[in-house]
């Protein structure tokens, strides 16, 4: 096949552009390098079946040639980056999904995007199976990167309906893996980067928030499994070994072996406004249409990470 994956030189992005040429098939990484690095493509320079183009999806894309399949992941997921970034966020969620839904009509390629647990807010239902429609405050902070996956899934259903476009959705629940940007704010990367130079480990509020964190390999096997199946409506990927921050501090103080003490902040910036108390994926669905679960522990996958923080702080 030859397949185009937006957001290519992102954490997520480029472990699938590894997967899908390692199945032997062909793959142009589109990226604006906003918040992906071509640190995360450079081992695939010079292949002989990939390709990079330096693009900004929310414009007009143009690509020569056919197309079987476009995954489209370009998005500014982590919320230090979608609270910097909020117009772009909701551009990339609504004008670039357009653009990548256009291309896939035009080249009759099949469509999966990217979409996420956030459209589920602060769930009133747990854990969250996919026909549970929500809990999002449109205007607060975490309202541009939710509402542009939410509008993102209705107009990938509305190309599937009014233009017989083949589109796959998947929901990604919290991933983690090397690749991950060290300033990305989010929880595994602080912590591990805190731990691995001694400074406290960042807790907010009380740490009693939950969530449950997926390994990159596991979630990128679901997306290929969702790829080729013929599900059409949304799909969980994550896992649903569910903890509280605080426990996931724990953990990663043990595993790095750090001295590192745990400081429990209050964030008065809109960091935690919003911030969902609760986070676990239903994956019956997964498991059921694609025979999918995860296969990678938390300990093993933190291992992974850590070693790949370890070689840059
Ligand atoms: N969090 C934290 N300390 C940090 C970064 C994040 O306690 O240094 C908390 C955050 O408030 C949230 C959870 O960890 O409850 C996961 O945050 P992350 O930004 O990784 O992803 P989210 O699931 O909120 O999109």
């Amino acid at each position: 096949m030859r397949i185009l994956i937006t957001g290519g030189a992102g954490f997520i992005g480029s472990h699938l552009c590894d997967r899908l040429l390692a199945d032997g098939h062909q793959v142009i990484a589109m990226d604006n390098l906003s918040t992906g690095s071509v640190d995360n493509i450079a081992h695939l320079s010079g292949h002989e079946r990939f390709h990079f183009i330096k693009h900004d999806v929310t414009n007009y894309i143009f690509i020569e040639g056919p197309l079987d399949a476009v995954f489209h992941l370009a998005s500014l997921p982590s919320p230090v980056d979608y609270l910097n970034l909020p117009i772009q966020t909701l551009k990339v969620g609504a004008l670039g999904t357009h653009k990548t839904l256009g291309l896939a009509l035009e080249k009759q390629a099949r469509f999966l995007l990217a979409s996420t647990s956030e459209v589920y807010g602060d769930p009133l239902v747990h854990p969250q199976p996919e026909d549970y429609w929500g809990n999002v405050n449109p205007v607060g902070p975490r309202g541009v990167y939710d509402e542009s996956k939410r509008f993102a899934e209705a107009l990938t259903m509305a190309y599937h309906k009014y233009h017989n476009v083949d589109t796959r959705i998947v929901r990604i629940f919290n991933t983690y893996g090397p690749r991950m940007r060290m300033d990305d704010g989010r929880v595994v990367p602080n912590f591990i980067c805190q731990a691995l130079r001694g400074e406290p480990l960042t807790v907010y509020d009380e740490g009693k928030r939950t969530r449950s964190f997926c390994y990159v390999s596991d979630l990128v096997e679901g997306m290929v499994r969702l790829l080729h199946s013929d599900e059409v409506e949304p799909v969980n990927l994550g896992n649903p070994a569910e903890m509280t921050i605080l426990d996931f501090a724990h953990r990663v103080l043990a595993l790095t072996g750090s001295s590192s003490e745990i400081a429990f902040v209050h964030p008065t910036d809109a960091r935690t406004k919003d911030d969902p108390k609760v986070r676990c994926p239903d994956i019956s669905k997964a498991q059921r249409v694609l025979g999918w679960e995860p296969q990678v522990p938390l300990e093993e996958g933190l291992r992974q990470t850590i070693a790949y923080f370890r070689e840059r702080v």
